[in-house]
């Protein structure tokens, strides 16, 4: 399977067509190898326009939403950056071509190692794992230039934008268990700015300040 050529047309076919124009980010879309980021049935799949199963009954992002929840972070490559729900990890390698640094935090151990030792491996070198509930943030390390939540969450979680700069942005799913809006939101010296930009459906953010635990996984 010719995976360059995949990731060419994911590009081509799948977003800019759909109004993606940020050339980082799609520099970035069309370099990393998103089929090494879900198990060996499914890389035939993985340039595909759809989520996929990544195991622990969690996603791997549609390539398109990876793409414009980047895109409505406005990165310049100077930035500090938190992922919530590293996941396949995926993402993070996509914000780590267009960041100074990326922390990110995922709550199912499994995943988040399987994560961390493949970015590793990849030499994805300004990236950090944590293991904890990223409903609350990363407080040690804040404040950060931006926010990417990649679960839907129930409310904004007043501690996103706490530890958000003056000017940084928040972007994050809002809405039921089952489907969200895709909000930007923006911290100002008073308050927040805050825009919808598209529908979309998430697995759950599970935790303190999320939505209440699921069964076992
Ligand atoms: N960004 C990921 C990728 O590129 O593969 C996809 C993330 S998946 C859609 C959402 C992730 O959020 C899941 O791995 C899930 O376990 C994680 N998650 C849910 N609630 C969380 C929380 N409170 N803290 C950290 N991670 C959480």
């Amino acid at each position: 399977m010719d995976f360059i050529k995949q990731r060419r047309l994911m590009v081509d076919l799948q977003l800019r067509p759909r109004g993606i124009k940020d050339e980082g980010v799609l520099h970035a879309m069309a370099t990393v190898e998103r089929h090494l980021f879900v198990s060996e049935d499914l890389q035939e799949s993985a340039y595909d326009d759809c989520a996929l199963p990544i195991g622990c009954g969690q996603t791997i992002s549609q390539p398109y939403m990876v793409a414009l929840m980047t895109e409505l972070l406005h990165l310049e490559g100077h930035e500090r950056v938190l992922e919530i729900g590293t996941g396949s990890g995926y993402q993070t390698a996509v914000l780590s071509m267009l960041a100074s640094e990326v922390y990110t935090v995922e709550r199912i151990p499994s995943l988040a190692e399987r994560a961390q030792a493949l970015l590793e491996r990849l030499g994805y070198k300004n990236v950090q794992v944590r293991i904890s509930d990223g409903t609350i943030g990363l407080p040690s390390q804040s404040p950060f230039d931006a926010i990417l939540v990649t679960a839907g969450a129930p409310e904004i979680p007043e501690e996103y934008i706490g530890q958000l700069k003056v000017g940084g942005r928040l972007v994050i799913p809002i809405g039921s268990r089952y489907s969200q809006v895709l909000y930007q939101i923006r911290r100002t010296e008073t308050g927040i700015e805050k825009s919808d930009s598209t529908g979309c459906v998430f697995v759950p953010l599970i935790g303190e300040k999320g939505w209440k635990e699921e069964g076992l996984y």
